[in-house]
């Protein structure tokens, strides 16, 4: 199912999502994702880096890191292929293009330093290859990070900082003429848990107990963007979707491992696997009260 009412032949509803590596979309929005997918608005991902620098978690695929044989990225593009088949999401793409900006590594580690990387890149630079995005399928809805990236990570606080730009200069006349007519985002959220959510998470997930396969249970400050439970201005209910989400979680098989409600990363601790996602709108118009769609308040 496509809509197809909106400008240029463009689906009606039009939603952008901007992450620093391939498996945050999953793990933050892919019920999200699917859902508005299924429903036929034209959901557009763009991905920063490849994640060269990410943890692998099946030993037999351990030769694939950074200090290895180096080419976890481009396994992670597959992965990420993967994943956006599950989604049923067949627009996502590489700010610039697959590679252009490396992953940054932890914040302090070295790779931090590398030219390459996405932490050294000029901020205009990068935000013109989203205006780019932006000014081509014109999205009435973008979901990006907090400033603090949602929890430090050098790629993630950069994400945010060139989300945020884009916005900003995809709506300016004078900015890029060459990249297409400017385009104003009528609402644009940051991803966020209620520290309630992640509360009754991490609650379900002490009474599984060792029914869970993991080595441990991650704490709150595992989970990004936990925020005060009335500074979370929509919950999309995902619930039909959650299976979804999990197999595109499951698909990003280097860094996760899924278990039932359940999901760790390389560190082998548990954390809750959302099926209600929520988000923190921070431009734009909002009807009153926590609403359950991103577009509430839109013109569509
Ligand atoms: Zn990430």
């Amino acid at each position: 199912m496509t809509e197809s009412d909106g400008p240029d032949g463009l689906p009606a509803r039009r939603l952008l999502l901007v992450h620093a590596h391939p498996d945050d979309e999953s793990i933050n929005n892919g019920a999200t994702m699917a859902k508005y997918a299924a429903e036929g608005a034209h959901v557009t991902l763009v991905t920063c880096t490849l994640g060269e620098e990410g943890e692998v978690v099946p030993p037999e695929l351990a030769h694939l890191t950074s200090d290895r044989d180096n080419i976890l990225g481009e396994h992670r593009i597959g992965e990420l292929a993967a994943a956006m088949r599950e989604l049923g999401v067949t627009d996502h793409r590489f700010l610039g293009g697959p590679g252009l900006y490396r992953d940054s590594g932890m914040m302090g580690a070295p790779q931090n330093e590398r030219p390459d990387c996405f932490w050294q890149a000029d901020l205009d630079e990068a935000a013109g290859h989203l205006v780019a995005v932006i000014r081509e399928v014109r999205p009435q809805v973008m979901v990006a990070y907090d400033p603090n990236g949602g929890y430090g990570h050098p790629d993630h606080i950069q994400a945010h900082r060139v989300a945020m730009l884009a916005a900003d200069l995809a709506a300016e006349p004078g900015f890029r003429p060459d990249l297409g007519a400017p385009h104003a985002i009528a609402k644009v959220y940051w991803n966020c848990v209620p520290r309630s959510a992640a509360e009754e998470g991490f609650a379900r997930l002490r009474a599984a107990g060792s029914n869970t396969g993991f080595a441990g249970v991650a704490s709150m400050a595992d989970v990004p963007g936990v925020v005060d439970d009335d500074e979370a201005t929509v919950a999309v209910d995902g619930s039909a979707y959650v299976g979804r989400k999990a197999a595109a979680m499951r698909a990003h098989a280097t860094q996760i491992v899924v278990d039932g409600p359940f999901f760790a990363l390389s560190n082998d601790l548990g954390q809750p696997l959302f099926a209600v996602e929520y988000y923190r709108m921070v431009r734009g118009h909002q009807p009153a009260g926590r609403a359950g769609d991103l577009f509430a308040g839109t013109e569509v």
